[in-house]
């Protein structure tokens, strides 16, 4: 990757752990119900009708901002921010600026992220609360589609927008930066980053001194990294034949992969943002702030510390179960049931995890339990199978969550632990392989490859103790009988 590249990101959270809207009554849980029918008079922005703040949604921000280490201000005013588009139907949006007189609800505070063994601190500019217009469906790509339909269900959701500083190096960084953000959301239980739309994200990239270019509601962390990467090349691509960058709002288009220009970026006083004079402003108090900060879950890196301490696992353990709240937790569970945490944390992070990004899943998706992956543990502890059998059926107890020992019993996997059965397979690899039994008897690595011999023969089944023990037996009794020759 190429130096002098700056991305921002905004992120957009739902705050999906809130029972209603951000300024009406209607449910907050708008997935799968009829277009159009999680709706009220306030959320529709009929003339008339006044927009009344979710305290609950107030305290959540305020957690999210403790938890970045922001600036709670004390003064808090809603703005418009005026737009004509169809997922609006007022015209404009509730939302926050960002001036003297009219600050967001926090601002600064940063988030560090690991990255390849270091930390990289990344600033928050500010976090904010506005609400969610409503869903657009495009019949195809956006820019082709005959016509848009408009689903008002999610209109009125309440939204915290995250927004960074330029700290953000390399696509990776984003998506490390979000997954992170996610986490600490999660921990702090103001929302569920796994419900389909709950967290989007807008990028701002630059290359060098070329102009700013923001890429529009992108759905996913590895979108992010799609959507970067790609625009990258693109203003390269647009560098090195001399052209410009033009400053504008490109899409992403997931199905083709592409970025496509929508408009020239809109500058800020495009929006001729104004207090919204329907919401007095909202007095933030000290008492407020401090009793929520005594209520304050443990944060993602207070619990990697803890995990580092309590259970022994190295750093680079503990921050990558903890860049997944439900990694964090599993893991958590596995050693509630089974008291060895690093054999538990390297299993998660060499084997499942493998298995959950070749398939695209989060651990939540998926059927594997605590109770089903401790008992594979224990089995291969207990000798019952190896460790490679182990490997061989992670994968199935992911999928269909079946318990291991019911796999083992229906793929005839168990160990082998009966020595005339080993023995006679023992015989079978040195008749067969005369030279490297030769070659055994004064050399280590050859008696390792008929071990290995052995074991391919029973399948990764025959217990590996026993197998070198009949096998190294064997060949002392040939450099004996070699001797007695003599
Ligand atoms: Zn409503
Ligand atoms: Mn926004």
């Amino acid at each position: 990757m190429m130096d002098g590249i700056k991305i921002g990101l905004e992120v957009h959270c739902q705050l999906t752990n809130l029972k209603t809207k951000l300024f009406c009554g209607c449910s907050s849980d708008y997935r799968n119900k009829e277009p159009n029918s999680n709706v009220c008079v306030i959320c529709l922005g009929h003339p008339g009708t006044l927009p009344k703040p979710n305290k609950k949604a107030i305290e959540y921000a305020i957690m999210a901002g403790l938890a970045l280490k922001s600036k709670i201000n004390e003064r808090v005013l809603f703005s418009r921010k005026n737009y004509f588009y169809v997922d609006m139907n007022k015209n404009f949006q509730i939302s926050m600026y960002e001036t003297k007189n009219s600050p967001p609800i926090c601002s600064g505070g940063y988030l560090d992220i690991s990255y390849e063994g270091k930390i990289k601190r990344i600033r928050i500019r500010r976090i904010q609360l506005e609400e969610d217009p409503a869903r657009l469906v495009h019949i195809g790509p956006i820019d082709i589609s005959p016509y848009t339909l408009v689903d008002y269900n999610r209109a009125g959701i309440a939204l915290l927008e995250v927004v960074t500083e330029p700290d953000i190096s390399t696509p990776k960084e984003a998506r490390i930066f979000l997954q992170k953000l996610r986490s600490v959301f999660e921990h702090i239980g103001i929302f569920d980053g796994g419900l389909e739309g709950a967290m989007r994200c807008d990028a701002n990239i630059s290359i060098k001194e070329g102009a700013r270019v923001e890429i529009k509601n992108i759905s996913s962390f590895k979108e992010v990294e799609r959507a970067l990467n790609y625009e990258i090349l693109r203003q390269m691509n647009l560098i090195s034949k001399g052209e410009k960058v033009l400053r504008e709002t490109r899409h992403w288009d997931e199905i083709r992969k592409v970025t496509i220009s929508l408009r020239e970026k809109e500058e800020e006083y495009d929006y001729r943002y104004f207090p919204e004079p329907d919401i007095l402003p909202i007095h933030i108090t000290q008492e407020l702030i401090e009793s929520i900060r005594l209520k304050m879950p443990e944060l993602p890196d207070e619990r990697a510390e803890r995990f580092i301490k309590l259970y022994g696992i190295p750093q680079y353990d503990a921050n990558i179960l903890v860049s997944q709240k439900a990694l964090a937790d599993f893991f958590e569970e596995c050693v509630k049931l089974f008291n060895e945490p690093k054999t538990i944390s390297n299993w998660i992070i060499s084997d499942l995890l493998g298995i959950l990004n070749n398939r695209g899943l989060e651990i939540q998706e998926t059927k594997i339990t605590p109770i089903a992956m401790v008992e594979m543990l224990k089995m291969i502890k207990d000798g019952i199978i190896s460790g490679k059998i182990g490997k061989i059926i992670l994968p199935e107890i992911v999928e269909t969550g079946k318990m291991p020992s019911q796999i083992v019993k229906e793929k005839n996997m168990i160990r082998i632990s009966d020595e005339d059965f080993i023995r006679k397979i023992v015989e079978e690899v040195f008749m067969e392989n005369e030279k490297a039994v030769k070659d055994a008897l004064i050399n280590e690595n050859a008696i390792n490859f008929l071990i290995g011999q052995v074991m391919k023969k029973t399948k990764g089944r025959g217990d590996p103790k026993l197998v070198n023990e009949i096998v190294r037996n064997k060949i002392k009794e040939i450099k004996l009988s070699d001797i007695n020759d003599k």
